[in-house]
């Protein structure tokens, strides 16, 4: 009896000792699994510090080369390679005639040409974004699309500056050029995921932003929306299935509108219809990303429209049209305020040129679109505050700008394609 207990009381203590042994083994373990876990975590914000830190020092770099290798008014480059990228569009690759080095532009940024096309009795101003990535400091890229002649107008010339691109001008030819400039562009030291949305021709901006993202290899996942009618207009077709196939991170997603009989569903393209955030609420994998879009103006509404109704925040969507503004922004209180204040006396503008004096019009984009619509002719160009063409003396009166002048005019001009009145105002018009 005496026996048996002992043995029972070897036996419990062998237990009490293997268990505690297993809860040591087990504490040790977990010590070693959260330190091991803390290392990898201070490994992780060692290497973002790293990322931000390079990321800063490149991006204060650029800043500097930026402010030191711009130029003020036309520099002369020559056309270095015209390649044809498919859908009646070339991309051509452009380098300074002075050899000196250019400075860095933001993916999303557009150049401003000034062109002497024969038979013109002036210089036509144009602008055109730059469509690769700003990783190639030697050279700038434009890509162009022929204009054709409006549906209703059929024996209407094709567009001026875009045929003459297209048709006449070739590699050696010496173009006038603005330097880079525009406010909409992508943050490159951003890692947060991304949806770039092209319609058409409206895909070279967001193109320079795809290149950059694959180029810096950061792995920042984005989705990639390209709309167009069908294969006869799919732009950068093979180049973009390439990045596809080559970068993980890389989604996307082309939209044909109306395939021809060859096209292909899954292997040309990936979605019968139009570019929609219908499509979007499918292959998102949620609404809050940055979103960055450029396209016709059915396409520009429907799609701001659809992210406002989906939750995106405004901030979060940015856009670029190519011409007049197609979206309406909120309309915008001159100098800062975010709502048109409706009880504020509607102000009067006098083209003085003209002989005109007329009550402003709450609903027009600018003072260059209230002056057409008034059968007032101005000068334009870029219609985006960047080229200068519309510049016009104020005589009278203040007015205030709906987005940043690219580059601003002198005191007492204004730059009609982007002021509306502050006060009464008299422009020589
Ligand atoms: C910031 C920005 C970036 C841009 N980026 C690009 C880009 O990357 N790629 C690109 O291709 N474009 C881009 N554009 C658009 C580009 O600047 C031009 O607007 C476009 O090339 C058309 O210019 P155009 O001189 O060829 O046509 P325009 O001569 O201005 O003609 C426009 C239209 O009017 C029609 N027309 C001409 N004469 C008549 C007439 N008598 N009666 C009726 N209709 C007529 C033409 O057939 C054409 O359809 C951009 C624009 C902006 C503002």
């Amino acid at each position: 009896m005496e026996f048996l207990t002992s043995e029972v009381v070897q036996a419990v203590g062998v237990v009490f000792v293997a268990a505690a042994l297993v809860q040591i083994v087990l504490m040790l373990f977990s010590n070693f699994r959260r330190v091991a876990f803390q290392r990898a975590e201070e490994h992780l914000s060692l290497d973002l510090l790293h990322y931000r830190v390079s990321a800063a020092l490149a991006q204060s770099l650029e800043e500097r080369d930026r402010a030191e290798l711009s130029w003020n008014g036309f520099r002369k480059f020559e056309i270095q390679q015209k390649i044809p990228e498919g859908g009646g569009v070339h991309s051509f690759v452009l380098v300074p005639h002075d050899g000196k080095p250019l400075p860095p532009f933001l993916p999303g940024q557009y150049l401003t040409f000034q062109l002497r096309i024969p038979d013109e009795p002036k210089p036509v101003i144009r602008c055109y974004s730059l469509s690769d990535s700003p990783n190639h400091p030697d050279y700038y890229r434009v890509s162009i699309k022929k204009v054709p002649p409006p549906p209703d107008k059929p024996d209407a010339p094709s567009g001026l500056s875009s045929t003459f691109f297209n048709d006449v001008l070739n590699e050696g030819a010496i173009l006038d050029v603005k330097a880079p400039s525009g406010h909409f562009f992508m943050e490159r030291n951003k890692t947060t995921p991304v949806v770039l949305i092209g319609g058409g021709i409206g895909i070279t901006p967001v193109l320079s932003m795809l290149n950059d993202i694959c180029e810096t290899g950061l792995l920042r996942e984005v989705w990639f929306f390209l709309g167009v009618r069908n294969s006869a207009e799919h732009v950068f077709k093979e180049h973009l299935e390439q990045l596809a196939r080559e970068n993980e991170n890389v989604h996307l997603h082309v939209c044909y509108s109306d395939p021809l009989d060859g096209d292909v569903e899954g292997v040309d393209y990936q979605h019968r219809g139009w570019v929609s955030v219908d499509l979007f609420k499918e292959v998102l994998p949620a609404n809050n990303l940055d979103y960055y879009l450029c396209g016709p103006p059915p396409m520009m509404d429907s799609v701001t429209t659809g992210l406002r109704e989906w939750g995106v925040p405004k901030e979060s969507v940015n856009f670029e049209a190519f011409g007049p503004a197609t979206v309406k922004k909120t309309a915008a209180k001159p100098d800062g305020g975010d709502e048109a204040d409706s009880s504020a006396p509607v102000p009067k503008v006098s083209f003085t040129n003209s002989g005109k004096t007329l009550k402003w019009d709450p609903s027009a984009e600018s003072l260059l679109d209230f002056a057409e619509a008034n059968g007032v002719v101005i000068e334009s160009g870029c219609r985006a505050g960047n080229c200068g063409t519309c510049i016009t003396a104020i005589k009278e009166g203040e007015v205030a700008y709906n987005i940043e002048p690219g580059s601003p005019p002198e005191d007492g001009s204004c730059l009609t394609c982007i002021a509306v009145p502050k006060t009464d105002v008299a422009i020589d018009a």
